[in-house]
């Protein structure tokens, strides 16, 4: 099949490397600079959005900012409606989504002014993280709030655009759950992925190895079941939780999703039968999805390093995946798998290569 996935970042160059493992034939679209771009940077094309939409069987995105002309254009190749998906760029869509399917989350409100934030910092008895309403990653666009802290000083930086105000979550963990629904409704989870960040950014992931009731498995995939039914979405998705400890029993609340393949799954590219690229590409393809078996993953990011140093290149456990971006402080530029499913291994990995790969902002 011919597929056009709009976005061109590491997320669609891993894709479109699935797609072609399958035998597809794939395009990359750059919504920076409007090129259209095959998988090898040495070759040229000098095609248009409105040709490479009619070159396509099927349409599908690395990121959810999928601009108005191509949702326009292409509204037939998509699986899904993509405005659905567009929507959940909004912070406040998102959270009532959440609301709506009944998927316990922190608290909130949304606030569209600076008159509104203050008022609502005013009333507040509890610490608050605000998000901007469009445009985070990263942890980027947001601030934290303790009852006392300084008003005027917090609505002049945060107030400056919409955005929400949530609870702090004293959280356990942060975990993740990456699966894929078919166009038959037919869905594949992976087992939750423990996710620790630093200043905002995933630092690593253990996937599989860091087991967790199945209990809460269970109950992420409830949430898993009603995102994506309510959605009718077709593809990867991720949801991001707090792992949090209330009157004595451990429940999920979620933090947000991503409705895409995420970077938290990273580790099924050397931990699993079935990538959650490979899985992508099934759902886009009409494909079923197998059976997952995982074998437990370490997912190391590299961020801001100028190079994964050659010990790792070369060392037998490692599974070093470099993204060809130019290295800035904060700017995740690849990572490295290593399978093992002990937690000690894991973490001894984690304190001898994480200062050498992460440079952070
Ligand atoms: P991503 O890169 O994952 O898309 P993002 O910028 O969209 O990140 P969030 O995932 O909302 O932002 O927040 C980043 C991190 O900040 C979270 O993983 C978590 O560690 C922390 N955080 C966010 N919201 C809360 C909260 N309500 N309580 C406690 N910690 C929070
Ligand atoms: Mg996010
Ligand atoms: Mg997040």
């Amino acid at each position: 099949m011919k597929v056009l996935f709009v976005g061109d970042g590491q997320l669609g160059q891993m894709l479109g490397a699935s797609g072609i493992g399958y035998g597809h034939e794939c395009l990359l679209y750059s919504t920076r600079t409007q090129e259209v771009k095959p998988l090898s940077a040495h070759v040229s094309l000098p095609w248009t959005l409105t040709e490479a939409i009619a070159w396509a069987d099927v349409v599908s995105w690395e990121h959810e900012a999928i601009p108005a002309d191509v949702i326009a254009a292409a509204h037939d190749k998509f699986l899904m409606d993509p405005s659905r998906i567009k929507s959940l760029t909004d912070r406040r869509a998102e959270k009532k989504l959440f609301d709506d399917c009944r998927v316990a989350t922190s608290p909130w409100q949304s606030y569209g002014t600076p008159a509104e934030l203050e008022k609502l910092l005013r009333q507040t008895t509890q610490p608050l993280v605000l998000k901007a309403a469009r445009g985070g990653y990263d942890g980027k666009g947001q601030w934290r709030f303790r009852p006392g802290d300084d008003i005027a000083e917090c609505v002049a930086e945060a107030g400056k655009e919409p955005g929400i105000a949530e609870h702090l979550i004293p959280f356990e963990k942060e975990v993740s759950l990456v699966g894929a629904r078919g166009k038959d409704g037919s869905v594949r989870c992976y087992p939750l992925t423990t996710n620790v960040h630093t200043q905002g950014i995933l630092s690593y992931s253990l996937g599989g190895i860091d087991v967790v009731p199945e209990a809460l498995q269970k109950q992420a995939e409830q949430a898993f079941h009603r995102l994506t039914d309510a959605l009718s979405y077709v593809g990867v998705f991720a949801i991001e939780f707090f792992v949090v400890e209330a009157s004595g029993q451990t429940q999920l609340l979620i933090n947000e999703v991503a409705p895409r393949v995420h970077n938290s799954g990273h580790w099924t590219m050397s931990g699993a039968n079935c990538s959650q690229f490979d899985l992508h590409m099934r759902a886009l393809t009409g494909m079923p999805f197998p059976e997952l078996r995982i074998e437990p993953t370490l997912m190391l990011n590299v961020i801001g390093a100028k190079q994964i140093p050659a010990g790792l290149w070369h060392h037998q456990d490692a599974q070093c995946h470099w993204y060809n971006k130019e290295p800035r402080p904060g700017r995740k530029v690849g990572h490295v798998n290593v399978r093992t499913a002990n937690p000690d291994t894991a973490l001894s990995w984690v304190k001898q290569w994480a200062e050498k790969l992460q440079l952070l902002a």
